[in-house]
């Protein structure tokens, strides 16, 4: 049995610590709960130790676990960090707080006639490929700036953030180091990355949202 509240506090003293060593206010780094795999009671839990916000990585799971605990927490934050089909957009702008996959022209427009349709406007960060692998998702560092004025000047959306998921099996620190910089660059307030194992890390470089679920909420099956 995973001690969900346990593993919270010690998560946030290490976020603590990570922030006062980058000479970072801990304020500044936000802690996303991916519960993707979990119950709504492992939520419940982590609600209960004073957690807000969470991730998860498909629209129609988050759609049944969040009913109920939207309604009991008006303060919660819902992230979208899983890739999203244009069919799903109009469920996932319903749901969803901030979406941080935005990837592709396609998926903009769509979340772009949602926006306006629905009058519910979550944050977007953009995905980048910040390793430019080929399966992954995510804008190429190269389209980006174009991506981005794309979605500003075409389909009028605004632009909060830059999130990724750098190759695994390598060292993620150069590509943290990357990211900080394009959203230097580009003026972004928000950059989501670095997860269970490498959250710190991601910390000292610049991250303003990490996304973590194993060490919070134990392996998933
Ligand atoms: C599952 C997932 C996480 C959390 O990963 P852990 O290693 O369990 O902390 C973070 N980001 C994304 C995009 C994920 O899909």
């Amino acid at each position: 049995m995973e001690n969900i509240a346990q593993n919270m506090a010690a998560l946030r003293r290490r976020i603590g610590e990570a922030s006062q060593k980058a000479g970072r206010d801990p304020e500044s780094v936000r802690l996303i709960a991916v519960s993707k795999f979990k119950t709504e009671s492992d939520v419940r839990v982590a609600l209960g130790a004073g957690q807000r916000v969470f991730g998860e990585n498909r629209v129609q799971e988050a759609k049944e676990k969040f009913k109920v605990l939207r309604a009991d927490y008006p303060d919660l934050e819902l992230h979208l960090i899983g890739p999203l089909q244009t069919n799903k957009v109009d469920d996932a702008v319903r749901l969803f707080d901030v979406i941080e996959t935005l990837d592709r022209p396609k998926l903009a427009e769509a979340l772009a006639q949602a926006i306006k349709k629905l009058g519910r406007a979550p944050r977007l960060y953009v995905q980048v490929n910040i390793g430019t692998e080929p399966q992954k998702a995510g804008v190429a560092v190269a389209d980006l700036k174009s991506f981005l004025l794309f979605c500003r000047e075409v389909c009028g959306l605004t632009i909060s953030g830059l999130m990724c998921i750098p190759p695994q099996a390598e060292d993620p620190e150069s590509y943290f180091k990357q990211m900080k910089l394009l959203a230097d660059q580009q003026a972004l307030p928000h950059l989501s990355m670095g997860m269970s194992s490498d959250f710190e890390k991601a910390i000292a470089c610049g991250a303003t949202h990490v996304r973590v679920g194993t060490a919070l909420f134990g392996e998933r099956v």
